[in-house]
């Protein structure tokens, strides 16, 4: 049989790591101490009483029969509770919540629930490529808006060309971002809102670092008053409370939106396993308990002791507000690819370059705050001796 990989499948950009994955799977192999700021992925368990939740939760056959599509209405009103609570935005939370199997699950299938082929999707760069992919899937044409540091990491609204936005059916949006670590106050979202609305453009936005902050709250796109006749935000489980693997998030927002998503993966998934949505279900009940308030203390700790140290070898970072990513300059007349393999060959020290994010992510790496503060001090130390 003579077959090739779809259409679909050969629009996606080349996975760029390539030779980085391979190069730090040989020095992990071949013994060396390599320290990994690569992956965003928490390096802490899941909460002892999150997992309780679960243990529970699986011995009770009523978990064990197909979940509802939409997600279990106790899952669906403790999301709807978190929104009031937090950040003071009402939900019906049968209308207006979806559970999702991760947030991922729901930013991917998106374009397929709302947009038609040809239409145009607005995807900031640099930024998490599940945009991209997405897009290119629902067989959308993806316009890109490139971010830049002058410009905060932000999407200049009024900058997009009348054309682009009349064509435009969706724009990705995600603060605190995924990998510039860069926020948007109420202000942006509001300007988003209204230029969204007036174009009668959805605005899909990522809120999965939302709880993984510093000293401000970072705000929901749904506390903008009319958000909810354009806006749908994606949360997550999995870097609040430790979960990634366990594949569990919501999507809050427009009702219409949300049902066009739920029609979609009605005929994909047939949701999430009923027994993870009870645990969910603790984990936002338990939100404010002593231990997540230790886990921001834990990664700020890490923010420090990496900003600092970069600082000091003379390199120009800003320290985030939230995520637990720094973005940083790679020394000048390096190129992220370049610092990233040099990083790895020379100092077993694995950075994720900046061009992997999208054109204007080069220049730039990023370094996850998932290994503890002597591992980052070491990471320091050992990129010190590097000559450029
Ligand atoms: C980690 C991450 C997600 C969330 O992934 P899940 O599917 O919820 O585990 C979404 N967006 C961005 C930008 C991320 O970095």
């Amino acid at each position: 049989m003579h077959w090739e990989k779809s259409d679909r499948l050969k629009a996606l950009p080349p996975y760029l790591f390539v030779e980085i994955d391979r190069a730090k799977r040989q020095a992990i192999a071949a013994g060396r101490d390599v320290i990994n700021l690569g992956v965003g992925d928490p390096d802490r368990p899941t909460f002892g009483f999150i997992v309780e939740a679960m243990r529970k939760a699986v011995g009770d056959p009523a978990t064990h029969c197909y979940p509802f599509d939409e997600g279990v209405p106790q899952f669906r009103q403790a999301a709807a509770a978190f929104m009031l609570k937090r950040y003071g935005v009402e939900l019906d939370p049968t209308a207006e919540i979806i559970t999702s199997i991760g947030s991922k699950d729901a930013i991917a299938h998106l374009p397929l629930a709302v947009v038609n082929p040809g239409e145009v999707v607005l995807i900031p760069r640099p930024g998490y490529p599940v945009y991209n992919s997405a897009s290119v899937f629902a067989g959308a044409e993806p316009h890109y808006l490139n971010l830049t540091a002058e410009g905060n990491w932000q999407a200049d609204i009024d900058a997009i060309d009348d054309e682009i936005a009349r064509r435009a059916r969706m724009i990705y949006v995600n603060y605190p971002n995924n990998p510039t670590a860069a926020g948007a106050d109420l202000g942006w979202y509001e300007k988003l809102i209204a230029w969204a609305r007036d174009n009668e453009i959805i605005v899909a936005a990522d809120a999965a670092y939302n709880e993984v902050y510093f000293e401000t709250p970072p705000p929901s796109i749904l506390q903008v008053p009319g958000a909810k006749d354009v806006a749908v935000e994606f949360h997550s489980l999995s870097k609040t409370f430790n979960m990634t693997g366990w594949r569990i998030g919501w999507v809050a927002g427009n009702a219409e939106v949300i049902a066009a998503l739920a029609a979609v993966k009605g005929n994909v998934d047939s949701g999430q396993f009923n027994a993870v949505q009870w645990a969910g279900v603790a984990a936002l009940e338990g939100s404010e308990r002593e231990e997540i308030l230790q886990q921001r203390q834990l990664y700020q700790d890490r923010r420090d002791a990496l900003c600092a140290g970069l600082a000091k070898l003379g390199y120009e970072v800003s320290t985030p507000a939230a995520t637990f990513y720094v973005w940083c300059r790679c020394p000048d007349g390096i190129d992220s690819m370049t610092f990233a393999k040099r990083c790895l060959s020379e100092a077993d020290v694995v950075f994720i370059p900046g061009i992997g994010f999208g054109p204007t992510g080069e220049g730039y790496f990023r370094a996850a705050l998932t290994v503890e503060v002597e591992r980052i001090d070491e990471a320091v130390e050992r990129l010190g001796k590097i000559s450029w």
